[in-house]
């Protein structure tokens, strides 16, 4: 027996499913998962010594590729002065700075531990700074799974949310209502029927967690209206474009000023880090200079402080990196998708910048329920495929590709080669 499956079978004994977060349970897909040891730049090393051209970058985090080595150093030489002190340090300060210089939207920021937390903390925020109850959501949209965020998508406009997972009561959902992404004109009637009820709308600027759907052009300068004309706030949940689509993220990619931002993954370097702000007369409702509580014993922790520290200021240093990382994008997902429409294969191809995902559907995708039309057991199938011959793509459909600073061009043009033999086994392409 490999020993990664020696390892699931006693994980599964100890751990739910065998794993800390879901999706690494490889559950739609048949198999069990890889348990890895180490990485470096674009690969992944498992357990077996099988290795990996990574799409994943640990779900973003690792931009400028695995176990970068100035990142490494500075979380080493931190540890060195000791892991946490529950005390207010130097490095807090220099982060907050960084992260204020790069994304201007920010102008004050809070740190905690993970997307989840931060975006819980926003949503508090904006209900404090309001005084309304009301929140929006977008289905398809993940934004971590604190309980008022955990609603089930629905198709059409909600007025209340449906809890979507055991455990949640209606009491934590009746306040978050769903809507359409995309569909500009759903928001504007819910709007015109409880606009003064909705405290703020959170949107990922580019859906990324159910697949990558694009915003149409005027849907986020449409949410920006319509929050300024009924005074909710806008939040932008950056936990995936932050740091990804520009040094300022999805704000400064589309021009766009929320009111309040959340990250994670990037922010972190791949230390558990999550951080919300956004305008200073927002922020300033924070405790202990506002009425919204929040805290946390390990947050701004100097180690995870030291690395997200040494990956922003390496970002923001060199702007190149983005030119760099979104043309290779440009180039390989539009390779990817002249490949499969050439095949008339019934996949769609979806990116921008770094971010890309291969639908396996005929349908335009363009929101949840679009994206829903796609074949998953067709997905598993490739997805089995590419991790056989040594690519490591999300082990579910409705995830996104990450490209990392240290991909390669000949290694990509491998990968879109396999894709190429891999339509052609399917009978997609005949050559
Ligand atoms: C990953 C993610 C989160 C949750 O972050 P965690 O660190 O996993 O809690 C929230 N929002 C978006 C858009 C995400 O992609």
């Amino acid at each position: 027996m490999e020993k990664s499956q020696a390892l699931f079978q006693e994980a599964v004994k100890y751990m739910p499913g065998g794993v800390n977060s879901p999706v690494r349970a490889f559950g739609n897909i048949g198999i069990t998962p890889k348990f890895i040891e180490r990485a470096e730049g674009a690969y992944l090393y498992d357990v077996e010594g099988g290795k990996y051209l990574d799409f994943i970058c640990s779900w973003g985090p690792m931009i400028l590729g695995h176990n970068q080595k100035d990142v490494l150093d500075s979380v080493v030489k931190a540890c060195q002065n000791g892991l946490s002190f529950g005390a207010a340090t130097e490095r807090e300060v220099v982060m907050a700075k960084l992260i204020t210089q790069m994304v201007p939207a920010v102008e004050m920021v809070r740190m905690v531990n993970s997307g989840t937390e931060a975006v819980m903390s926003a949503i508090r925020v904006a209900r404090g700074y309001t005084k309304r109850k009301k929140i929006v959501k977008f289905a398809g949209c993940y934004h971590g799974h604190s309980d008022s965020m955990l609603i089930s998508a629905g198709s059409g406009v909600m007025s209340s949310g449906v809890p979507d997972s055991a455990g949640v009561t209606e009491g934590c959902t009746k306040d978050t209502v769903s809507a359409v992404y995309n569909d500009l004109s759903g928001v504007k009637e819910l709007f015109a029927s409880m606009g003064e009820e909705i405290a703020a709308v959170i949107v990922e600027p580019v859906g990324a967690n159910m697949g990558v759907v694009l915003p149409k052009k005027g849907f986020l300068e449409g949410l920006r209206e319509l929050c300024t004309q009924y005074g909710s706030l806008l939040i932008f949940d950056e936990v995936i474009t932050g740091f990804r689509l520009a040094a300022g993220g999805a704000s400064e990619y589309f021009h766009i000023t929320p009111d309040l931002l959340t990250f994670g993954k990037i922010i972190g370097a791949g230390m558990p880090v999550g951080a919300y702000g956004g305008r200073r007369d927002i922020m300033e409702m924070v405790a202990p200079a506002g009425p919204v509580y929040q805290a946390g014993t390990l947050s701004g922790n100097p180690v995870a402080m030291a690395a997200g520290i040494t990956q922003l200021t390496i970002l923001k240093e060199h702007p190149d990196i983005y030119v760099k990382l979104n043309q290779m994008g440009d180039d390989f997902y539009g390779s990817l998708k002249k490949m499969v429409q050439q095949a008339g294969a019934p996949c769609q191809v979806n990116h921008i910048g770094s971010l890309g995902c291969l639908f396996f559907t005929r349908n335009p995708v363009t929101d949840y329920e679009s994206a829903k039309t796609s074949d998953t057991d067709k997905y598993a199938d490739y997805f089995k495929y590419m991790l056989g011959h040594g690519v490591n793509l999300a082990p579910a459909q409705f995830e996104a590709m990450f490209l990392s600073a240290a991909h390669k061009k000949e290694e990509l043009d491998r990968v879109l080669e396999l894709v190429h033999k891999y339509l052609e086994n399917k009978r997609f392409i005949t050559s």
